[in-house]
Protein backbone atom coordinates (compact mmCIF):
# COMPACT_ATOMS: atom_id res chain seq x y z
CA UNK A 1 0.00 0.00 0.00
CA UNK A 2 1.46 3.07 -0.59
CA UNK A 3 2.27 5.92 2.09
CA UNK A 4 1.53 9.42 1.81
CA UNK A 5 3.81 11.47 5.08
CA UNK A 6 3.26 15.54 5.66
CA UNK A 7 6.40 16.25 6.83
CA UNK A 8 5.40 19.59 8.42
CA UNK A 9 9.13 20.75 9.35
CA UNK A 10 9.65 23.87 11.97
CA UNK A 11 5.83 24.63 11.69
CA UNK A 12 2.49 24.79 13.25
CA UNK A 13 2.01 25.60 16.79
CA UNK A 14 -0.70 23.44 18.79
CA UNK A 15 -3.66 25.24 18.09
CA UNK A 16 -2.75 25.77 14.63
CA UNK A 17 -2.09 21.88 14.64
CA UNK A 18 -6.12 21.24 16.14
CA UNK A 19 -7.01 23.62 12.89
CA UNK A 20 -5.23 21.48 10.68
CA UNK A 21 -6.25 18.55 12.28
CA UNK A 22 -9.75 19.41 12.15
CA UNK A 23 -9.90 20.53 8.83
CA UNK A 24 -7.58 17.94 7.29
CA UNK A 25 -10.15 15.10 8.56
CA UNK A 26 -13.14 16.23 6.77
CA UNK A 27 -11.14 15.29 3.38
CA UNK A 28 -10.27 11.67 4.30
CA UNK A 29 -12.17 8.87 2.95
CA UNK A 30 -11.21 4.90 2.84
CA UNK A 31 -8.00 5.65 5.11
CA UNK A 32 -8.15 1.84 4.52
CA UNK A 33 -7.13 2.65 0.76
CA UNK A 34 -3.62 4.29 1.49
CA UNK A 35 -1.30 4.85 4.62
CA UNK A 36 -1.59 8.72 5.38
CA UNK A 37 0.79 10.35 7.68
CA UNK A 38 1.67 13.21 9.61
CA UNK A 39 4.80 14.62 10.94
CA UNK A 40 4.27 17.44 12.68
CA UNK A 41 7.03 19.32 15.42
CA UNK A 42 7.55 16.95 18.95
CA UNK A 43 5.21 19.38 20.72
CA UNK A 44 2.07 19.07 18.43
CA UNK A 45 2.33 14.91 18.56
CA UNK A 46 0.41 14.45 21.66
CA UNK A 47 -2.98 16.41 20.50
CA UNK A 48 -2.32 15.21 17.43
CA UNK A 49 -2.28 11.91 18.65
CA UNK A 50 -5.71 12.59 20.53
CA UNK A 51 -7.24 14.29 17.52
CA UNK A 52 -6.39 11.26 15.19
CA UNK A 53 -7.36 8.34 17.10
CA UNK A 54 -9.95 6.01 14.99
CA UNK A 55 -9.39 8.10 12.16
CA UNK A 56 -7.12 5.30 10.54
CA UNK A 57 -4.65 8.73 9.60
CA UNK A 58 -0.93 7.43 11.38
CA UNK A 59 1.59 9.26 13.36
CA UNK A 60 5.05 10.17 12.83
CA UNK A 61 7.84 12.39 14.14
CA UNK A 62 10.48 14.45 11.92
CA UNK A 63 13.81 13.03 14.06
CA UNK A 64 14.85 11.21 16.97
CA UNK A 65 17.74 10.65 19.10
CA UNK A 66 19.72 7.36 19.55
CA UNK A 67 19.87 6.87 23.00
CA UNK A 68 16.61 5.66 25.32
CA UNK A 69 17.59 8.39 27.92
CA UNK A 70 20.16 10.42 29.61
CA UNK A 71 22.39 13.42 29.65
CA UNK A 72 21.37 14.59 25.72
CA UNK A 73 19.71 18.24 26.55
CA UNK A 74 16.98 18.94 24.09
CA UNK A 75 17.00 15.89 22.66
CA UNK A 76 13.76 13.27 22.23
CA UNK A 77 14.15 9.11 22.00
CA UNK A 78 11.84 6.47 20.51
CA UNK A 79 10.28 5.44 23.57
CA UNK A 80 9.10 8.90 24.10
CA UNK A 81 7.79 8.47 20.59
CA UNK A 82 6.26 5.14 20.85
CA UNK A 83 4.50 5.81 23.93
CA UNK A 84 2.69 9.43 22.54
CA UNK A 85 1.61 7.47 19.68
CA UNK A 86 3.89 7.56 17.10
CA UNK A 87 4.49 4.62 14.56
CA UNK A 88 6.63 6.40 11.78
CA UNK A 89 9.66 8.43 12.14
CA UNK A 90 11.58 10.37 9.38
CA UNK A 91 15.46 9.99 9.33
CA UNK A 92 17.98 11.72 7.88
CA UNK A 93 15.84 14.01 6.55
CA UNK A 94 18.60 16.38 4.05
CA UNK A 95 17.77 19.66 6.30
CA UNK A 96 19.17 17.14 9.12
CA UNK A 97 22.21 16.19 7.00
CA UNK A 98 23.03 19.70 5.91
CA UNK A 99 21.96 22.44 8.22
CA UNK A 100 22.20 20.05 11.78
CA UNK A 101 25.31 17.99 10.19
CA UNK A 102 24.02 14.56 10.54
CA UNK A 103 26.22 12.25 9.03
CA UNK A 104 25.90 8.59 7.78
CA UNK A 105 27.03 6.79 10.81
CA UNK A 106 24.59 9.29 13.17
CA UNK A 107 22.00 8.27 10.67
CA UNK A 108 22.83 4.51 11.22
CA UNK A 109 22.78 4.11 14.83
CA UNK A 110 19.21 6.34 14.79
CA UNK A 111 17.95 3.35 12.26
CA UNK A 112 18.73 0.74 14.86
CA UNK A 113 17.30 2.53 17.98
CA UNK A 114 13.71 3.09 15.75
CA UNK A 115 14.13 -0.70 14.97
CA UNK A 116 14.86 -1.78 18.32
CA UNK A 117 11.84 0.44 19.91
CA UNK A 118 9.14 -1.10 17.21
CA UNK A 119 9.23 2.56 14.86
CA UNK A 120 9.12 1.93 11.27
CA UNK A 121 12.00 4.72 10.35
CA UNK A 122 11.69 6.53 6.92
CA UNK A 123 15.40 6.93 5.55
CA UNK A 124 15.76 10.24 3.33
CA UNK A 125 18.15 9.91 0.85
CA UNK A 126 19.42 12.09 -2.30
CA UNK A 127 22.02 14.02 -4.08
CA UNK A 128 22.74 17.49 -4.04
CA UNK A 129 22.87 19.84 -7.46
CA UNK A 130 26.63 19.38 -7.97
CA UNK A 131 26.22 15.43 -7.31
CA UNK A 132 23.73 15.48 -10.06
CA UNK A 133 25.88 17.37 -12.05
CA UNK A 134 28.90 14.77 -11.88
CA UNK A 135 26.66 11.92 -12.97
CA UNK A 136 27.09 10.82 -8.94
CA UNK A 137 23.52 10.51 -8.44
CA UNK A 138 23.89 6.75 -8.46
CA UNK A 139 26.83 6.56 -6.19
CA UNK A 140 25.78 8.80 -3.83
CA UNK A 141 22.48 7.37 -3.11
CA UNK A 142 23.91 3.84 -3.10
CA UNK A 143 26.53 4.67 -0.31
CA UNK A 144 23.84 6.69 1.79
CA UNK A 145 22.05 3.36 1.61
CA UNK A 146 24.82 1.30 2.08
CA UNK A 147 26.18 3.19 5.40
CA UNK A 148 22.85 3.81 6.87
CA UNK A 149 21.74 0.03 6.63
CA UNK A 150 25.13 -0.50 7.46
CA UNK A 151 24.41 -3.94 10.34
CA UNK A 152 20.98 -3.77 9.62
CA UNK A 153 20.99 -4.91 6.36
CA UNK A 154 18.21 -8.08 6.82
CA UNK A 155 16.09 -5.15 8.44
CA UNK A 156 15.70 -3.79 5.31
CA UNK A 157 12.02 -4.67 5.05
CA UNK A 158 10.93 -2.69 8.40
CA UNK A 159 11.97 0.26 7.11
CA UNK A 160 10.62 2.90 4.15
CA UNK A 161 12.74 5.22 1.87
CA UNK A 162 12.09 8.62 0.65
CA UNK A 163 14.17 9.28 -2.35
CA UNK A 164 14.70 13.19 -2.38
CA UNK A 165 17.16 15.19 -4.61
CA UNK A 166 18.30 18.31 -2.26
CA UNK A 167 18.34 20.14 -5.30
CA UNK A 168 14.03 19.40 -5.48
CA UNK A 169 13.18 19.90 -1.79
CA UNK A 170 11.43 23.20 -1.12
CA UNK A 171 12.69 24.39 -4.17
CA UNK A 172 9.40 24.30 -6.76
CA UNK A 173 11.59 22.36 -8.88
CA UNK A 174 10.59 18.35 -8.83
CA UNK A 175 12.41 15.66 -10.40
CA UNK A 176 10.71 14.22 -13.45
CA UNK A 177 9.10 11.50 -12.73
CA UNK A 178 11.38 9.25 -15.14
CA UNK A 179 14.22 10.24 -13.22
CA UNK A 180 12.70 9.82 -9.85
CA UNK A 181 11.48 6.12 -11.34
CA UNK A 182 15.57 5.06 -12.40
CA UNK A 183 16.34 6.18 -8.33
CA UNK A 184 14.13 4.22 -6.75
CA UNK A 185 14.13 0.90 -9.37
CA UNK A 186 18.19 1.38 -8.45
CA UNK A 187 16.91 1.20 -4.78
CA UNK A 188 14.84 -1.69 -5.09
CA UNK A 189 17.80 -3.32 -7.04
CA UNK A 190 20.07 -2.65 -4.90
CA UNK A 191 18.15 -3.38 -1.71
CA UNK A 192 17.24 -6.63 -3.34
CA UNK A 193 20.89 -7.49 -3.26
CA UNK A 194 21.56 -6.24 0.82
CA UNK A 195 18.77 -8.32 1.99
CA UNK A 196 17.48 -10.63 -0.57
CA UNK A 197 14.56 -11.73 2.36
CA UNK A 198 13.08 -8.45 2.07
CA UNK A 199 10.30 -9.11 -0.53
CA UNK A 200 10.53 -6.06 -1.36
CA UNK A 201 8.79 -4.68 1.72
CA UNK A 202 10.75 -1.61 2.08
CA UNK A 203 8.95 1.35 0.21
CA UNK A 204 10.47 3.87 -2.29
CA UNK A 205 9.03 7.37 -1.91
CA UNK A 206 9.71 9.99 -3.46
CA UNK A 207 9.77 13.56 -1.90
CA UNK A 208 10.71 17.09 -3.74
CA UNK A 209 7.99 19.90 -4.40
CA UNK A 210 5.48 17.54 -4.95
CA UNK A 211 2.38 19.16 -5.23
CA UNK A 212 -1.55 18.78 -6.03
CA UNK A 213 -0.79 19.50 -9.71
CA UNK A 214 2.32 17.39 -10.10
CA UNK A 215 1.82 14.60 -7.75
CA UNK A 216 -1.10 12.58 -10.38
CA UNK A 217 1.82 12.59 -12.79
CA UNK A 218 4.37 10.60 -10.40
CA UNK A 219 1.63 8.74 -9.26
CA UNK A 220 0.69 7.15 -13.35
CA UNK A 221 4.39 5.14 -12.11
CA UNK A 222 3.90 2.04 -9.78
CA UNK A 223 7.54 2.56 -8.53
CA UNK A 224 6.62 5.73 -7.03
CA UNK A 225 5.43 4.05 -3.70
CA UNK A 226 4.25 7.28 -2.28
CA UNK A 227 5.50 10.74 -1.19
CA UNK A 228 7.02 12.62 1.38
CA UNK A 229 5.35 16.04 1.00
CA UNK A 230 6.90 18.96 2.81
CA UNK A 231 5.88 22.74 1.24
CA UNK A 232 2.15 21.14 0.03
CA UNK A 233 1.06 19.51 2.88
CA UNK A 234 0.94 22.28 5.32
CA UNK A 235 -2.35 23.45 4.18
CA UNK A 236 -5.06 20.18 4.63
CA UNK A 237 -6.84 20.57 1.53
CA UNK A 238 -3.54 20.92 -0.60
CA UNK A 239 -1.95 17.83 1.02
CA UNK A 240 -5.98 16.25 0.75
CA UNK A 241 -5.46 16.64 -3.45
CA UNK A 242 -1.71 14.73 -2.95
CA UNK A 243 -3.46 11.93 -0.69
CA UNK A 244 -5.89 11.04 -2.90
CA UNK A 245 -4.06 11.96 -6.53
CA UNK A 246 -4.09 8.27 -7.02
C1 LIG B 1 10.56 17.46 2.46
O1 LIG B 1 10.56 18.24 3.39
O2 LIG B 1 10.89 16.28 2.67
C2 LIG B 1 10.19 17.93 1.13
C3 LIG B 1 10.20 17.08 0.15
O3 LIG B 1 9.85 19.26 1.00
P1 LIG B 1 9.06 19.94 -0.24
O4 LIG B 1 7.86 19.07 -0.53
O5 LIG B 1 8.67 21.29 0.27
O6 LIG B 1 10.00 20.00 -1.39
Amino acid sequence: MRLIAANWKMNKTVSQTQDYIRSFLKFVEHPESREILLCPPFTSLYVAHQMLEGSGVKLGAQNCYYEKSGAFTGEISPPMLREIGCEYVIIGHSERRHIFGEDDEMINKKLIACLEEGLRPILCVGEKHEDREAGMTFKVVETQVRLALSGIEDMSDRIDIAYEPVWAIGTGVPATPEDAVAVHRFIKELLREMNPKGEGKTRILYGGSVKPTNAGEFMKHPEIEGFLVGGASLDPESFAKIVYSF
